[in-house]
């Protein structure tokens, strides 16, 4: 196991906190929703509380190295301030002298907040000279940003090579529950997986082929399937170059007594609009003019039987096109069902949890990860680069 900030002295120590105050803001700057900010709150008050002086560092959306006042962290130091009911002090520059002095002039327990980190170009090239400048603001280096822990950032990366890293407790909940539905999962244990990006999704399907009972597919991706084993998809999405792989994994999984569910009806549409004329065809008997945008009722019925007896679910993906209200249904529906489970349930994927958001059962759900790209290329079996610079327990 990492560690985290309950195994070092932070007493008097400068500590830069990653974090991911990537917040939706909306053109008056006001916070729409600031779910991000309040879920660092444990860690914050962990560190002020043991006298930590904290140096507070994450992006705001894709300034692209630019310096873009819109994507300035000033609103969120305001929320931040306002919730823990304490100053915070605001590092505009943070290549200036006095950021460095800011942070050396911090007393036990007070907190600073550097500027919007990609407004430096420097940042997502992992510039060594710029991890250093970072690193020379503190002692310690805390990952709480699960969300960007597979990018090789200077703020994620390149400061943890420099300093002792350790994670914070939002780092240390995902990394915890991750392990154990991966190693010790509770059978029967079942995968939805759903959304378009085959390329992403197939490694995590031979991942999972040595732990799970059954994967339940959907979505855009199941079509690869279904033409791999000779459908007729008609005009469904498909990536031509994984059509062998595909038909590969299904071998495999036969060998390995694991299920794979593909859909068995489906919501077709002459064209990918939200108005289009639909007709429902039996999988691998598509009409050659109309697409898959969504999962039949008869697939719906096959996949609640297999998540309702589920002991333990990961769910990644739409089964349908999800920004069409009328394509939501299957995904809505694996929402609830997924949220009425009793088990060990964990969601990634912007789609998934919107679902689940929008039908306001969020809460039933074990562990919602906040990193999709994150929690994927855990499930692919891999190793996140910034969690691998953490402090292992000797
Ligand atoms: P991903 O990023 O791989 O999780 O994919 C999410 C995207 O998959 C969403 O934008 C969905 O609209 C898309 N998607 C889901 N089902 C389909 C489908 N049947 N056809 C095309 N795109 C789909």
């Amino acid at each position: 196991m990492k560690k985290t900030i309950r195994d070092i002295d932070v007493a008097g120590k400068r500590v830069f906190v990653r974090v991911d105050y990537n917040v939706p803001i909306n053109s008056d700057l006001k916070i729409v929703d600031d779910s991000r900010i309040v879920a660092t709150i444990p860690t914050i008050n962990y560190l002020v509380e043991h006298g930590a002086k904290i140096i507070l560092c994450s992006h705001l959306g894709r300034p692209n190295g630019q310096v873009e006042p819109k994507l300035s962290l000033r609103p969120v130091l305001a929320r931040l301030s306002q919730l823990l009911n304490k100053p915070i002090s605001f590092a505009e520059d943070i290549l200036d002298k006095s950021t460095l002095a800011m942070s050396k002039n911090l007393k036990d327990g007070e907190i600073m907040m550097l500027e919007n980190i990609r407004f430096y170009k420097q940042e997502e090239k992992n510039d060594e000279a710029f991890a250093k400048k970072l690193a020379a603001l503190a002692d310690i280096f805390v990952l709480e940003a699960y969300a960007t822990a597979h990018r090789k950032h200077a703020s994620t990366y390149g400061i943890a090579k420099i300093l002792p890293a350790v994670c914070g407790f939002l780092v240390e909940q995902e990394l915890l529950i991750f392990d154990k539905i991966l190693n010790k999962p509770e059978h029967p244990f079942v995968a939805i997986l759903g959304g378009a990006k085959v390329s992403d999704k197939l490694p995590v399907i031979e991942n999972l082929l040595d732990k799970v009972d059954t994967i339940l597919i959907g979505g855009g991706m199941a079509y690869t399937f279904v033409k791999a084993i000779g459908g007729n998809v008609g005009m469904s999405v498909v990536d031509n170059t994984k059509l062998e792989l595909a038909a590969k994994i299904m071998d495999k999984a036969k060998e390995k007594n694991v299920k794979i569910l593909l859909p068995i009806d489906n919501i077709g549409a002459k064209e990918f609009s939200e108005n289009s004329e639909v007709k429902v065809f039996s999988s691998g008997f598509f009409a050659d003019d109309y697409q898959g945008m969504d999962i039949g009722k008869k697939t719906i019925k096959m996949f609640k039987k297999v998540i309702k007896k589920a002991k333990t679910i990961i769910w990644n993906g739409p089964v349908g096109v999800y920004e069409y209200e009328r394509f939501r249904h299957g995904t809505n529906k694996i929402a609830k069902y997924v949220a009425k489970n009793k088990g060990t349930t964990v969601v990634g994927g912007g789609d998934s949890v919107a679902a689940l958001q929008s039908l306001g059962v969020s809460k039933k759900i074990t562990h919602i990860s906040t990193g999709g790209g994150a929690s994927l290329m855990v499930l692919q079996g891999k190793t996140l680069p910034c969690v691998e610079l953490i402090e292992d327990f000797e």
